[in-house]
């Protein structure tokens, strides 16, 4: 006769703080089986007796019907000798020496959403959260998740939630922020001096009120504070852009619900399941012309507007009671880290709020909102933090524990853990002190969290990133070894990295962004390269050319415009000329002809940036790859499938360089021949598409490889993105592209992680 057996199974993945151990528990009760599950930092543990086939199918259960945010990584089971228990119970966690994943904050699940409105304790109740849903990641300060390492560890359950909390049929049973309005965290309004005006429900009533009347309220969210104002009010829109000191960078938009947010952009099931899902992101949808739901000036010279769904019970009541779209940008001022405390808030954020709605429970993290896109179906990041961090990626091969430091702007970091990398969210541009102190303290963290201590340190090759410098103090404090690596490798390797491409892969990387050192000393960004993780070579790029003033030339198109045309020996056209004055001519004319101050480059962005101020862009850059967006928005009005010639010169070192000037005279030639400028702009990005297409085949001729990845700034152009794949696929290669991290420099920190990690297998630094 078949006996009970005692079996352990642990399991890994992201299985604390998402209801697991409570369906641990039903689960068990279901198939009559007993013994416990616990948490442990490195997951959960079960200890189960029955038959072994019932078991089996326990085992079964656990991963077909997991909860919905449960994310299993693996499950192991082994049998121990019978001991008997009489139960199945839930018993209290224990530290041990291994680590676990922590899930993002989640979004305001239903349930939760029906108990806020509808009469009852938790009405109208804004931290109301449930093992389904609520903040996770901003509120732990050490693992494992419990309560008691969490911010909430001030707050003392009532009666009534300890009830809850314990009772293994409830759904906040082990909620570890449960709370009500009983025992939780509460509500206040503040002027902007930090003068109380109100408190609970009536914060919120008084805080919709200034809303309504056009007042700038600040915030407390998740991981920060957020700037709200009404986004149909031109005039509130106008008035935090100036006190943001942010005249034309896109504001983001909350919106109620699908059916209002179609009345100013329109909308896919794909795009609407992607707001609504529960990472809950920022998603760039395509904006209606002429709407009158939205102010003109939320995203100026932009085909997108970015659009999200309340994803917390605050934000939902708030936009209920203010009863229209409301703007909701992050509270910093630009370059700053998110403001995540109530005193700091009022001190930097006072000159731009005229209100402070805040509560009383710290954010452990802070965390901006991820932004995101849907093309071709599918979706991609532009900014990962909220909802996506700190999950890792999955890499094809084990790594040994690395810290990379990541690009200068648009930063993050990567920590790994065998082929685990954690890759930081969006900590944003170093070189300020508050981003930099910000970076360390995210990093300690992570490490403290996930239990990392790094043994090689990795950053990229341009000495004067804030990242490489801290990179290099930190390596010389803790007598590390440092690995720089070049910046467009980098990039290709992130996409191999997040695609798990293995070790020994050959790829080609077209790697398109605005700067990057290269490893001539000049700045790069037309990059199509052949090679893996360990080493590349370039195949093609771009004609060198001289950028006027240097960094200012990124600033001033006009002027980049102006010194392109001079280094070609090409007449200026009317449109550029008009826009300077005769003394900036002079200026650049002596540095494009004496070389002062004139690195070279290959960048993409900055030929972007050139024909821009060609056609009709005339505004000195205020936010990064404006001029380049005002293009995109430009072709995007065209249908034309004209493209500019495609000339290759091979240069010393065997590199094809695309002429350039051949490109700029031909769209000279079309702005004298009075050619919509919309038709030009499209005729530019069908040329960025043939060069891409025609240098990946001299690749493929080279090396018989027919794998391509796509990684850079330039490819949050969604035009050229969708124009890329669809050429290269056609001709036959296989595309990779990024999903989970920006192709921007935000993706940096995983590729030199990726490069450092082989190198270090090779014994290759
Ligand atoms: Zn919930
Ligand atoms: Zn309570
Ligand atoms: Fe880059």
């Amino acid at each position: 006769m078949a006996k009970d057996i005692r079996w352990e199974i642990t399991i890994n993945g992201i299985v604390q703080g998402v209801g697991f151990r409570p369906f641990i528990y039903k689960l068990a009760h279901r198939y009559l089986l007993r013994g416990f599950v616990i948490n442990s930092s490195d997951g959960v543990r079960i200890e189960t007796e029955g038959r072994e086939n019932v078991l089996a199918d326990f085992l079964k259960a656990i991963i077909n019907e997991k909860p919905q945010q449960a994310v299993i990584i693996s499950v192991k089971s082994k049998e121990l000798p019978y001991a008997g228990y009489h139960s199945f119970f839930i018993r209290n966690s224990r530290h041990n020496e291994g680590f676990s994943l922590i899930a993002p904050d989640i979004a305001v699940c239903s349930e939760c959403r029906n108990e806020i409105t509808t009469s009852g304790r938790r009405h109208n109740y804004v931290f109301t959260n449930c093992t389904n849903c609520g903040p996770r990641f901003t509120i732990i300060e050490d693992m494992p998740y419990d309560r008691a390492n969490t911010t909430m560890r001030n707050f003392t359950m009532c009666e009534d939630c300890r009830t809850e909390y314990e009772n293994p049929q409830d759904r906040r049973f082990h909620a570890q922020p449960i709370a009500c309005p009983k025992c939780g965290p509460q509500l206040f309004l503040t002027d902007k001096n930090g003068q109380e005006l109100a408190t609970k429900e009536e914060a919120l009533k008084q805080a919709t009120t200034a809303l309504k009347e056009g007042k700038i309220v600040a915030v407390k969210g998740l991981g920060g504070f957020l700037l709200a104002c009404d986004a149909a009010n031109e005039q509130a829109v106008a008035t935090l852009r100036i006190r943001k000191k942010r005249p034309h960078k896109p504001l983001a938009v909350m919106a109620r619900s699908g059916a209002e947010i179609i009345r100013f952009c329109s909308l896919s099931n794909v795009e609407l399941s992607l707001l609504l899902s529960p990472s809950a992101p920022i998603v760039l949808l395509n904006k209606k012309e002429c709407s009158i739901d939205i102010a003109t000036n939320i995203a100026p010279d932009n085909a997108y507007i970015g659009v999200m769904l309340p994803y917390t019970p605050l934000h939902y009541l708030l936009i209920e009671q203010a009863d229209a779209p409301l703007v909701m940008t992050s509270g910093n001022l630009s370059e700053e880290p998110i403001c995540i405390d109530n005193q700091q808030a009022l001190e930097r954020l006072g000159s731009i709020a005229d209100f402070f709605l805040m509560h009383n429970r710290s954010i452990a993290c802070g965390y901006d909102d991820s932004v995101a896109y849907v093309e071709n179906g599918q979706t991609f990041m532009v900014r990962r933090a909220r909802g996506y961090a700190p999950y890792p990626i999955k890499t094809a091969f084990k790594m040994p524990p690395i810290a990379a430091f990541g690009s200068n702007d648009k930063n993050t970091f990567t920590l790994t853990k065998d082929n685990l990398a954690f890759v930081s969210a969006h900590i944003g541009d170093m070189g300020y002190i508050l981003t930099d102190n910000n970076f360390d303290n995210i990093m300690a963290l992570y490490q403290r969290l996930f239990k990392i201590t790094p043994q090689i340190l990795v950053a990229d090759k341009h000495i004067s990133y804030g990242s490489t410098i801290k990179a290099k103090e930190k390596a010389e404090e803790l007598k590390l070894p440092a690995i720089y690596v070049q910046h467009h490798h980098a990039h290709m390797a992130a996409c191999m990295a997040e695609n798990s491409l293995d070790i020994y892969e050959q790829v080609i990387g077209l790697s398109f962004d605005g700067t990057g050192i290269g490893d001539d000393g000049h700045i790069w960004g037309g990059e199509v390269l052949l090679g893996g993780y360990q080493k590349i070579k370039q195949i093609a790029s771009l004609q060198y050319l001289p950028l006027a003033s240097g960094d200012g030339a990124v600033l001033y198109p006009a002027r980049l415009a102006y010194g392109y045309l001079k280094a070609c020996g090409i007449e200026a056209a009317p449109s550029i000329l008009d826009k300077l004055s005769s003394e900036e001519k002079d200026v650049i004319t002596v540095q494009i002809t004496k070389n002062i101050n004139t690195p070279l480059s290959s960048s993409l962005g900055r030929l972007f940036d050139a024909v821009a101020a060609l056609l009709n862009f005339n505004e000195p850059i205020t936010y990064d790859a404006q001029a380049a967006i005002a293009l995109e928005d430009m072709a995007l009005k065209s249908q034309d499938q004209l493209s500019y010639g495609i000339k290759f010169n091979k240069d010393e070192s065997d590199v094809e360089r695309l002429d350039i000037k051949s490109i700029l005279e031909d769209v000279l030639a079309d702005i004298n021949r009075h050619i919509n400028i919309h038709d030009i702009a499209r005729r530019l990005h069908n040329t960025v598409c043939s060069y891409a297409l025609q240098a990946s085949i001299i690749a493929r001729n080279q090396s018989g490889t027919k794998k391509v990845c796509l990684s850079g700034g330039v490819f949050a152009n969604r035009l050229l993105l969708k124009e890329i794949i669809a050429a290269l696929s056609k001709a036959g290669f296989e595309v990779y592209t990024h999903q989970s991290l920006p192709f921007n420099d935000g993706c940096l920190s995983l590729g030199q992680a990726a490069v450092a990690a082989v190198k270090w297998q090779k014994g290759d630094f």
